[in-house]
């Protein structure tokens, strides 16, 4: 089979003119890199080609298909702009363009992880896709980067681990941030990951025949229960993961219980708590180790029933319970919602999609054609904000500070009155919650009550709170509240309207 083929082959049910656009790309891209090799001697084609093998995996569509195999033909084969225009369009050029401009990053000193993090944000925000070639793109050269010379491998690696892993873990494309983390370890940390494998290698050969036996066992006790459509799996932990929850929490690796865990799959929300009933009915639970991720998301969107129970045989076992909804998200992320978006939806959907569907926005319907400047809005609101903060006051300083308020906290999920959600950093203030809500509303809060009770302005929310806000219109904020706000939105609202009364 030849690479066109190859790769149409991945798509789901490709159109005449999807086919017809990567063979013109594929070509395209073959002559303008015909006299390149990559570093491993190889040509250069195959870099593209590889890159786009993973874009279908997650469901991109034939448009970031094509733009994937140009990515890299503006800056390594000094093709103009208007060239890929005239030949593959608006939508393809702007993709193409998107990505070069994230390529030209240039590293200087401390500043270079904020100013990679700014040119991301800023170019996801317009669209999403971009990020999904640049993600795919890196994860090729990552797979490679053994070729590359020992000086730069080290750099790459950083940035792979400090910028691109987390950001895909964001957008809850787990699947791919785990294979970054796994390839980038072994270069950023030699002697950590070492150690993390030889004691991982050892335990997993015991908990395998352990979990064997287990599944047996659960899969009896759910059929007594006549839950018989169950799809079941093991997940591995990525080794990175392991060393990082190994380090922060300074764990010994026998108390550390997934890293093999078992995976139900069922079709429905209430399937999954019958699930989890039927195996506490067998199986004695840890304490503290029940996670309801279905009515209390992850930060990351991320749902599932988690607990952790003794399996009889002197074992500890994890076991994650989904929808097969839940199990696409928490894979594919953001990636499965863009795919959909990809006019490819002529027609009939794929089940999966179908129940991945409950979790699209309200009225999103498949597109004829994409307007890259709207696909915006399926942009997380935390990236929307930190990007407007830094067009309005474009002063890196300002975007640092947005950055570590923002990005490296952990989230809370906030719930208003009629049950609508609200994504903040932890330690967030019903201020701040007021102001991510609607900015009259926090600026003419008088009070809150949180689950009913009212409380002073400087109260931490908690995940899960439901907040109710009390307002009046004579009522404005003060320059002490700038003391309880976490998110950069309410601080620069509070300012404003301070600056403005005085
Ligand atoms: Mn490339």
């Amino acid at each position: 089979m030849d690479d066109v083929q190859s790769i149409i082959s991945l798509l789901h049910s490709p159109s005449e003119k999807d086919r017809a656009l990567i063979a013109q790309a594929f070509a395209f891209a073959a002559e303008v890199h015909k006299s390149h090799v990559r570093l491993s001697g190889e040509p250069y084609i195959i870099h593209p080609v590889e890159t786009v093998k993973i874009l279908a995996e997650y469901g991109m569509g034939a448009t970031t298909i094509a733009a994937g195999l140009l990515h890299d033909s503006i800056e390594d084969g000094n093709i103009e702009p208007k060239i890929i225009e005239s030949e593959f369009g608006e939508e393809v050029l702007f993709l193409v363009e998107g990505v070069t401009k994230l390529g030209s990053l240039k590293y200087r000193g401390a500043d270079r992880h904020n100013e990679s993090l700014r040119k991301l944000f800023v170019a996801m925000s317009r669209d999403i896709r971009v990020l999904m070639i640049k993600l795919a793109d890196r994860l090729h050269n990552m797979r490679t980067l053994s070729f590359v010379p020992e000086e730069k491998r080290v750099r790459i690696a950083r940035e792979t681990l400090e910028i691109y892993a987390p950001i895909a873990y964001r957008l809850g494309i787990r699947k791919l941030s785990r294979e970054l983390e796994d390839l980038a370890f072994p270069f950023v940390y030699p002697k950590e990951y070492e150690e993390v494998r030889g004691a991982a290698a050892e335990r997993r050969k015991k908990q395998e025949e352990s979990l064997q036996k287990f599944l047996k066992s659960v899969k009896k006790a759910l059929a007594k229960e006549e839950i018989t459509r169950v799809r079941t799996e093991y997940r591995v932990k990525g080794l990175y993961s392991l060393w990082k929850k190994l380090h922060a929490r300074e764990k010994n690796i026998d108390e550390v219980y997934d890293i093999l865990a078992l995976r139900v799959v069922v079709p429905t929300v209430q399937d999954c708590y019958r699930v989890l009933g039927a195996i506490h009915a067998s199986w004695r639970p840890l304490p503290h180790q029940i996670d309801d991720y279905i009515a209390f998301p992850k930060p990351n969107g991320y749902q599932a029933l988690h607990t952790t129970v003794f399996t009889g045989d002197g074992n500890i076992v994890e076991v994650q319970i989904k929808t097969e909804a839940m199990y696409q998200n928490a894979e594919y992320g953001i990636a499965s919602h863009i795919s959909y978006k990809e006019g490819k939806m002529k027609g009939e959907i794929p089940a999966s999609l179908v129940w991945a569907g409950a979790l699209l926005p309200q009225g999103a319907t498949p597109r004829e054609t994409v307007n890259p400047n709207t696909l915006h809005k399926d942009v997380p609101q935390w990236i929307n904000e930190l990007v407007s903060h830094h067009e309005e006051e474009a002063s890196v300083d300002v975007f640092n500070h947005g950055l570590r308020s923002d990005f490296f906290q952990h989230r809370i999920f906030i719930f208003t009155p009629k049950g609508d959600v609200v994504d903040l950093p932890k330690e967030s203030s019903p201020v701040d919650f007021a102001y991510a809500i609607h900015s009259d509303i926090g600026s003419h809060m008088t009070g809150a009550k949180v689950n009913g009770k009212l409380v002073s302005l400087d109260t931490h929310l908690q995940n899960g709170d439901i907040v109710e806000i009390v307002t009046k219109l004579s009522a404005h904020p003060t320059a002490k509240w700038l003391e309880y706000v976490k998110t950069s939105l309410a601080r620069r609202r509070i300012k404003a309207s301070v600056q403005k009364q005085s």
